[in-house]
């Protein structure tokens, strides 16, 4: 059965609704889209990982504002792909069993201090009701209107903000991250504590401090300390990249040399 605008109801029966996910799991298979490829998965997160810590490296070392403004970006692309890995680790594309998948969406969630359980109960709602008013989490950002219904109900300054949403919508999802990070997160934690204690949960909050500390607390710690010569040239000296003597070229707006005695970045 093909599912046009003329055809699509939202409620089907049960036995309707089995038959067109019998018809649509086919098609998927033999598209053959259920084929995972480990090794697809192993060179794209190696260059992925790779990527931030060289990001990191430059950033800790260079003192050209632009330099560490693009290279800051470069990072941020690099990191959404954890939410990339999150994401097909809930669908268990990556790995072959349901545990695998979660360990490894874990592991990528929590290192975008993120919570892989949290979003899973989200995002399986958006599944569940794509695009449904109500339903779809997805489309409930408080901002923004994602139907005429919604349209019409914004108060307030997302009221004043509503005729111009298309261009305020990059600055604004930039927000959404916090709101990934913190908002879904403490009322998913707040959610589970209610329904009662269970160890896992400690757990779950235990990476998440791990994660603020990873991108809140640590990043001061270490430029502080690197922006101190003596610790960065040690650092440097240790360091295994051989890409110094380009990385010195590229900045040449800073001032410091990694061979220039009492440097300061
Ligand atoms: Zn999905």
């Amino acid at each position: 059965m093909e599912i046009t605008a003329s055809t699509y109801r939202p409620k089907l029966a049960l036995l309707e609704g089995a038959k067109l996910y019998k018809e649509l799991h086919e098609r998927v298979r033999a598209a053959q889209l259920f084929k995972r490829s480990y090794m697809f998965y192993a060179l794209h997160a190696l260059f992925v990982l790779m990527a931030i810590a060289i990001s990191w490296y430059f950033l800790a070392v260079t003192a050209n504002t632009i330099l560490f403004s693009i290279i800051a970006m470069l990072l941020a692309m690099c990191l959404s792909q954890l939410g990339g890995y999150m994401h097909d680790a809930a669908h268990m594309m990556i790995l072959k069993t349901k545990i695998m998948n979660d360990v490894a969406g874990t592991i990528c969630a929590s290192l975008a201090l993120m919570n892989y359980n949290a979003w899973k109960i989200k995002h399986n709602a958006h599944h569940g009701h794509p695009n449904q008013e109500g339903h779809d989490p997805d489309i409930d950002i408080p901002l923004f209107s994602f139907t005429g219904t919604r349209y019409a109900s914004k108060t307030g300054l997302a009221r004043v903000l509503r005729r111009y949403q298309a261009y305020f919508y990059f600055p604004l999802t930039f927000l959404l991250a916090y709101s990934f990070q913190f908002k879904n997160n403490i009322e998913y934690f707040i959610r589970e504590v209610k329904t009662g204690f269970r160890l896992s949960i400690l757990g779950e909050m235990s990476l998440h401090l791990g994660g603020f500390f990873l991108w809140y607390v640590l990043p001061f710690l270490v430029f502080d300390l690197l922006r101190r010569c003596s610790l960065s040239r040690s650092f440097q000296r240790r360091s295994a990249f051989t890409l110094r003597a380009s990385l010195l070229q590229i900045t040449k707006g800073c001032q410091c040399s990694i061979e220039m005695p009492g440097c300061r970045f």
